[in-house]
C-alpha cells in the first residue's frame, strides 16, 4: 500500500504477507471472499472488472481501497489473472474462524504463476506450457533451461549463437509463458529487452539464485555433459520451481530436444514468417497455420508432440530416417491405421493428470481417470506388435505400458465404478484402507441403531407416526405430531417446537448422534490420511506416467503423418548429407488445402555446389512468396520426419532455416521497416552458412530505388560468394537479373503470366529466366484503380523506362548527371537577385551621377547579404 497506510490488525497481517511475497498479487481470504487492498485492489478492480470498495475506517478514521472475488469462483479469476501475466499468492485462513482467538491465522497456501500452473482450466488447451530460464555470461555466451511441468519435459542447452539473439533463437520454438533471466555481468537490460520484444505475452522475472546441484530432480543424470552455464540455468529454474511447485520438482525428467541436442534452427522470425503454429498477421489470429492444417492427431499429447516436432525439426539423418520408417510402416497398414487411431483417441491426457496429482491439485475422480487412461494406452501395445515394426514403434510399444506396480496400486485402491466428476467419495475400494472401513462400519452401525430406535420407541409409545429427523442446529430428534403429544413419555426432553409438531431427544438418541458424528469425522480423517499416503505412493510413478504420455504423443503424431501420406498423397522425401534440394511438383501444404485442384505445383532444384541461388522476379500476385514459403515448409516437414506434398523430394540436410518475408512485422515496433529489414538481413548474413536455407522476399524494398537495388545486389553477391547457402530471393528489381547471369551459382526464374486482351492471367508456374516488367500497373488495374490514374501511371512508366533508370554500373553517368543538374538549380542561392540586377545595369545609358548611385546601392546590398564576420566596409 503506497498511501500513508491505514492500520488495523487485519491490514497489518496483510502487509506482513505482502512483504514476504514481493512481486506477487496477494489474494487474502476474509470470510467468503479473497480480498486485496490498496494499490493491488485498484489493479484487481481494473484487470478483473470487479467493484472497488473501501475498508475502514481504522482507529484514525482512514479508509483503504479494497476489491475482492468470491472464494468459490476464485479459480476463474485466477485463470484470468495468470493469463494476463500475474503471479498470484493465495493466502487462506488456516484455522476455523469460529475457534480463533483474535485474528484468524492465515498462510499462503498456493502460488500460481503462468509457467507453473497445472489446472486445465487455466492452461486452456493441450499445447505445451513452458517455463524457461536463460542465463547470459556477459561475454556473449548463453544457456537456457525450459520445463513443462504439466508433462514433465525438461529441456536445456546452450544458446543457438552469440549474444541475446542466440538465446532468443533457442527459446523461440518453445514459446514460454514465463521466463526467468539472469545476466552474470551486466544489468541484463539488453537481454530483458529482447525477451520482452520476442515474448510480449510472457511473464518476465529475474531468476532466483541457483539451487544446490544435489537438489535437482533425481531423474537428472549426475553428469549431463552440459557446460556450467547450462547447469546454472537448470539450477535457477529448479530454484523457482521449489518456490512455486515444490511437489512437482522431483518428478521432472531431462529430455533431449533432438537427438544429440541437434535440431534444425528456426529463429523467431522464421517461425512467424512460415506461420507454423501462429498466424503472422496479428489482426487475424485465426488465420491458417501449418499446425492446424496438418493436425490429424486424436489425443492431447499427440497435438502437443506434433506442434513440438514442427517447431523443433530434426537435424540428424538417423533420427529423421527412423521417424520416416515409422510413418512408412503405419501408412502401409491401410485401413488398419484408422483402427489404431480410433484406439488412440480413447487415451486422455494422462500426463497432465499425473502432474495435477503430484501437485495435489486433482479431484479424487481423476485417479479413476488415470487408471482408465493407462488401460487405454496399454491396449495399444498389442496393436503395435508386429515382427516387421521399425525400431521407433518398438520403443513406443515398450513405453506405452505403465509400471505394473502402479496399475496394481490403482486397481487395489480404487472402487470399480469411477467417481462422478465433482463427487468426492467414497474414494477407496473396501478392504484397501482398513481404518477407513472400520470407521465406516461404525457409522453404518450407528445409523442402523438410529433406525432401530425409531422402531422400538414407536412400539413403546404407540406413536405410529414417530420419525427421527435431523437438522443442522439441533442434530437428531424424535418428531411427534400434535395429535400424539399425550403419548410422549416422561424421559424425553423437548428440544424444538415447529408448526405441526414437537421435537424431542433422549439420552440414547444423543449417544447415537455422538457416535454417528465421531464415526463420520473419524472416517473423513482416516480417509484423508490414507488418501494422502496413497497419493504419495502414486507420486513414485509420476515420471513413468509422463513417459507413457510421451509415447502416446509420439505414436499419435506419427500416425498423423501417416494419415497425411494416405489422404493427401504426401511422399517420403530422401533426406541425405548432400547439399542438394530437389523437389518435383511441390505443393504448399496450407494453400493446397484452400485451393484444391486449382493449386499449381512447382519444381525446385538447388545445389550447394552448383546452382544454389534462385532469383525470382515477376509481378505482384504471381506467386513468388507462396513459392518461397513452400520451399521452406517442405524442408521443415521433411526434417520433422513427415512425408511431403510433392511427387518427389530429396533434401540435403539443412541445419538452419532463415526467412525474411515482406515487411508487415515492423508495425508497432518503433523502427522503420527498412531498418528492421536490414537488421534481419544482417543477422542472416552473419549466421547463415553453407548448410543453411535462406529465403528472402522483396529484398531492399523498404527504401528508394538506388539504395534498395544496390543493397539487394550486394546481399545477393554475399550469399552467392561467401555464405554459399541454398537461397531463394524474390525481388522487384528486374535490373538485378542482368547481373545474375554473370554468377555461376545463380539462376533467374519467374512465375509465368499470360497477357490477354482482358488483362493478366497468373499461371503460378515457375519458368526459367527473368521477366523484364514488374506489371505493377496491370495489377493495379485488377485491383480497380480508375482508368485515368492508370493511363497517367502508364505514361510515366514509359518515360522512366525510356530514360533508363539503371544501375550505376550500367548506365550510371546519365543518372549522375541528372543528379548534378538538380543540385545546380539550388533555390537557396542568395546572390542570384544581385547578379540579375548587375546584369540589367547599362553604363552607356546612365549619367555619371546615376551610375555612381546605382553602384553604391548594389555595393550596400552585397555587403549586407555577406555572412556575419565578413569584411567591414
Ligand atoms: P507474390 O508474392 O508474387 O505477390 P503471392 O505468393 O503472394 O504472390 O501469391 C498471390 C496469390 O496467388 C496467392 O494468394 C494465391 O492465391 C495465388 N497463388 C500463388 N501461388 C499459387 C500456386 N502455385 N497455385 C495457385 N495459386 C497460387
Ligand atoms: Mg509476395
Amino acid at each position: 500500500m503506497s498511501e500513508a497506510a491505514p492500520s488495523t490488525p487485519l491490514l497489518d497481517q496483510y502487509a506482513g504477507v505482502k512483504a514476504r511475497y514481493p512481486g506477487h498479487l496477494v489474494l487474502f481470504r476474509v470470510g467468503d471472499f479473497f480480498e486485496t487492498f490498496g494499490d493491488d485492489a485498484r489493479l484487481l478492480s481494473r484487470e478483473l472488472d470487479v467493484v472497488l470498495t473501501a475498508r475502514g475506517p481504522d482507529a484514525r478514521g482512514d479508509r483503504v481501497p479494497m476489491a475482492g472475488v468470491p472464494h468459490h469462483a476464485v479459480e476463474t479469476y485466477l485463470a484470468r489473472l495468470v493469463g494476463k501475466g500475474y503471479k498470484v499468492a493465495l493466502c487462506d485462513q488456516v484455522e476455523d474462524a469460529r475457534f480463533a482467538k483474535g485474528l484468524v491465522r492465515r498462510e499462503v497456501t498456493r502460488v500460481v504463476t503462468p509457467g507453473t500452473v497445472v489446472e486445465d482450466r487455466i492452461l486452456g488447451g493441450p499445447d505445451h506450457s513452458f517455463l524457461a530460464c536463460v542465463v547470459a555470461d556477459g561475454d556473449g555466451a548463453g544457456a537456457f533451461a525450459a520445463v513443462d511441468i504439466t508433462t514433465g519435459d525438461w529441456f536445456h542447452g546452450p544458446a543457438d549463437g552469440p549474444d541475446v539473439d542466440g538465446l532468443l533463437s533457442a527459446l523461440a520454438p518453445l514459446q514460454p509463458r514465463e521466463i526467468l533471466w539472469h545476466d552474470v555481468r551486466t544489468d541484463g537490460a539488453a537481454l530483458a529487452g529482447g525477451l520482452r520484444r520476442e515474448h510480449p505475452s510472457a511473464r518476465l522475472e529475474t531468476a532466483p539464485p541457483p539451487l544446490a546441484e544435489a537438489e535437482l530432480p533425481a531423474a537428472f543424470p549426475a553428469e549431463t555433459g552440459a557446460g556450467p552455464l547450462v547447469v546454472e540455468a537448470d539450477r535457477r529454474l529448479a530454484a523457482y520451481l521449489r518456490a512455486t511447485q515444490p511437489r512437482l520438482l522431483p518428478h521432472l525428467a531431462l529430455v533431449a530436444r533432438g537427438p544429440g541436442g541437434r535440431r534444425l534452427v528456426l529463429d523467431a522470425k522464421t517461425l512467424r514468417h512460415l506461420e507454423i503454429v501462429r498466424p503472422m498477421n496479428p489482426d487475424d489470429p485465426r488465420g491458417p497455420t501449418l499446425l492446424d492444417r496438418l493436425d490429424e492427431t486424436v489425443t492431447p499429447p499427440g497435438r502437443r508432440t506434433l506442434a513440438f516436432w514442427l517447431t523443433n525439426p530434426l537435424a540428424d539423418l538417423r533420427a529423421i530416417g527412423e521417424r520416416q520408417d515409422a510413418v512408412e510402416h503405419l501408412r502401409a497398414r491401410g485401413a488398419g491405421l484408422e483402427t489404431l487411431r480410433r484406439a488412440l483417441s480413447e487415451v486422455p491426457d494422462v500426463a497432465r493428470t499425473a502432474s495435477r496429482i503430484a501437485g495435489r491439485r486433482s479431484r479424487p475422480g481423476e485417479l479413476s481417470a488415470l487408471r482408465a487412461g493407462l488401460a487405454a494406452a496399454a491396449r495399444l501395445v498389442p496393436r503395435l506388435a508386429d515382427p516387421g515394426a521399425p525400431p521407433v514403434l518398438e520403443r513406443i510399444a515398450r513405453s506405452l505400458a505403465a509400471p505394473p506396480a502402479l496399475v496394481e496400486l490403482l486397481r487395489a485402491a480404487l472402487p470399480d465404478a469411477a467417481l462422478e466428476p465433482g463427487d468426492d467419495g467414497p474414494r477407496f475400494r473396501a478392504g484397501y484402507a482398513p481404518e477407513v472401513d472400520g470407521w465406516r462400519s461404525r457409522e453404518s452401525a450407528a445409523l442402523a441403531a438410529l433406525a432401530a430406535l425409531e422402531r422400538t420407541e414407536a412400539e413403546r409409545t404407540g406413536i405410529r407416526t414417530l420419525k427421527i429427523g435431523y437438522n443442522q442446529v439441533f442434530g437428531y430428534y424424535l418428531e411427534v405430531t400434535r395429535p400424539h403429544l399425550a403419548r410422549v413419555p416422561a424421559d424425553w426432553r423437548r428440544r424444538q417446537t415447529v408448526a405441526q409438531a414437537e421435537r424431542y431427544t433422549t439420552d440414547r438418541l444423543e449417544a447415537l448422534e455422538r457416535e454417528v458424528r465421531e464415526a463420520r469425522e473419524g472416517a473423513e480423517e482416516a480417509e484423508g490420511a490414507a488418501w494422502e499416503q496413497f497419493l504419495t505412493e502414486v507420486d513414485r510413478h509420476v515420471a513413468a506416467v509422463h513417459a507413457v504420455a510421451r509415447a502416446v504423443g509420439e505414436l499419435d503424431a506419427l500416425a498423423a503423418f501417416a494419415r497425411l501420406a494416405q489422404t493427401r498423397g504426401y511422399v517420403r522425401p530422401t533426406v541425405d548429407a548432400s547439399r542438394g534440394l530437389v523437389i518435383r511438383d511441390g505443393r504448399h501444404p496450407v494453400l493446397e488445402q484452400d485451393l484444391g485442384a486449382a493449386f499449381v505445383p512447382n519444381d525446385t532444384e538447388l545445389d550447394g555446389a552448383g546452382e544454389r541461388l534462385l532469383v525470382l522476379t515477376g509481378p505482384n500476385m504471381s506467386g513468388k512468396s507462396t513459392y518461397m514459403r513452400q520451399v521452406g515448409l517442405l524442408v521443415l516437414l521433411a526434417q520433422s520426419g513427415s512425408f511431403v506434398p510433392a511427387r518427389f523430394a530429396r533434401v540435403g540436410l539443412v541445419t538452419k532455416l532463415f526467412t525474411r518475408m515482406g515487411f508487415t512485422d515492423a508495425i508497432g515496433r518503433g523502427k522503420s521497416s527498412f531498418l528492421v529489414e536490414m537488421s534481419e538481413v544482417a543477422e542472416i548474413l552473419r549466421d547463415a552458412d553453407d548448410r543453411s536455407l535462406v529465403l528472402l522476399d522483396e529484398v531492399g524494398r523498404g527504401t528508394s530505388t538506388f539504395d534498395g537495388l544496390a543493397l539487394a545486389w550486394a546481399i545477393l553477391r554475399h550469399l552467392h560468394d561467401v555464405t554459399r547457402a541454398r537461397s531463394v530471393l524474390a525481388t522487384h528489381y528486374h535490373q538485378l537479373t542482368e547481373l545474375i547471369a554473370a554468377l555461376p551459382g545463380a539462376r533467374n526464374a519467374h512465375l509465368a503470366v499470360r497477357e490477354e486482351p482482358g488483362g493478366l492471367v497468373f499461371l503460378h508456374r515457375l519458368v526459367p529466366g527473368s521477366t523484364d516488367r514488374s506489371l505493377g500497373v496491370h495489377v493495379a488495374r485488377l485491383a480497380g484503380i480508375p482508368d485515368d490514374v492508370l493511363d497517367e501511371a502508364d505514361r510515366l512508366l514509359r518515360r522512366l523506362e525510356a530514360d533508363g533508370v539503371r544501375l550505376p554500373s550500367a548506365r550510371g553517368k546519365r543518372a549522375a548527371r541528372y543528379t548534378q543538374a538538380v543540385l545546380l538549380a539550388d533555390p537557396a542561392d542568395s546572390e542570384a537577385p544581385l547578379r540579375a540586377e548587375l546584369d540589367r545595369l547599362d553604363p552607356e545609358r546612365l549619367a555619371p551621377e546615376e551610375l555612381r548611385a546605382a553602384l553604391r546601392a548594389l555595393q550596400a546590398r552585397a555587403r549586407s547579404s555577406r555572412p556575419p564576420g565578413g569584411d567591414a566596409p
